[in-house]
């Protein structure tokens, strides 16, 4: 990804953007155009998949299906902007002693089967889902990577005074999954989208919560890498309940969880 961001096609985007926001308010400035995005995202997808003995592919396309559809049915919402931009593609991995999923830049959704297996409803996993869709339409990875190289230095890019030593560093700083570690913010909007998207579905909006519970207080180093890539401070559980509350939604009906049909998918895996 090294040359990419110096080649001529990236600079007026930069400058654009630059320059509209110097104008009006935009909120988290992101320097990356959307394709930066995907092309990360079809970049990372493509090392992954070729390294199976890390993420060893879970071989069951009945329960790639399930949670594909799943998936389907949150990117329906109306809040979620990418949908057909981004593939919103769903792959499992065989490891059950991972309680996590991900999502890389540009919308390629992983999936352990540790975490598929660790929870008890579907509105649990439309949770997490949610909130992992949400790192992608946030753009949370090229937002991080326009703080760590600053405005100065796109600007540097922009107007062709920056080394290309120096991007070089930068960029191998975002080398690997350290790209998807995200901050404590992203974690909050993360969770505050999931709740967004799923409030336009069946599940309980709510429903990253018994995520939560499930690992809160659970020791282990598939707990110490899941909090390495979300880290679950208490705010995050306080600020999932308040937004049930300010939205006034009631508890969660066995419709809006679907345990029965989860216990039935949990048994195939
Ligand atoms: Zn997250």
């Amino acid at each position: 990804m090294t040359n990419h961001l110096v080649s001529n096609r990236f600079v007026p985007i930069a400058l654009a953007v630059v320059s509209s926001c110097l104008l009006t308010y935009c909120g988290a400035i992101n320097l990356f155009p959307v394709s930066e995005d995907q092309r990360l995202g079809a970049q990372f997808d493509k090392e992954i998949k070729a390294d199976t003995k890390q993420y060893p592919p879970y071989a069951n396309a009945t329960a790639k299906q399930y949670v594909q559809s799943i998936v389907d049915r949150i990117v329906k919402s109306p809040d979620v902007k990418y949908r057909g931009t981004f593939p919103y593609h769903v792959e499992l991995i065989k490891d059950d002693g991972m309680i996590n999923a991900f999502c890389t830049p540009g919308g390629y959704i992983y999936v352990y089967t540790g975490l598929l297996k660790a929870i008890d409803n579907e509105a649990t996993l439309a949770g997490v889902l949610g909130h992992e869709i949400a790192h992608a339409e946030r753009r949370h990875s090229t937002n991080r990577m326009t703080t760590q190289y600053g405005i100065q230095t796109m600007m540097d890019i922009a107007l062709g005074k920056s080394a290309d030593q120096n991007l070089q560093l930068a960029a191998n700083a975002f080398t690997g999954l350290g790209l998807l570690q995200n901050s404590r913010s992203d974690e909050e909007e993360a969770d505050d989208y999931s709740f967004k998207y799923l409030r336009s579905t069946q599940w309980f909006p709510g429903g990253i919560l018994f995520f939560f519970d499930k690992v809160k207080g659970r020791g282990g180093s598939s707990i110490e890498r899941l909090l390495s890539t979300h880290p679950l401070p208490q705010d995050r559980i306080d600020e999932t309940n308040a937004r049930l509350k300010k939205a006034n939604v009631p508890p969660p009906t066995e419709a809006q969880l679907n345990t029965r049909a989860y216990t039935d998918f949990k048994r195939s895996l």
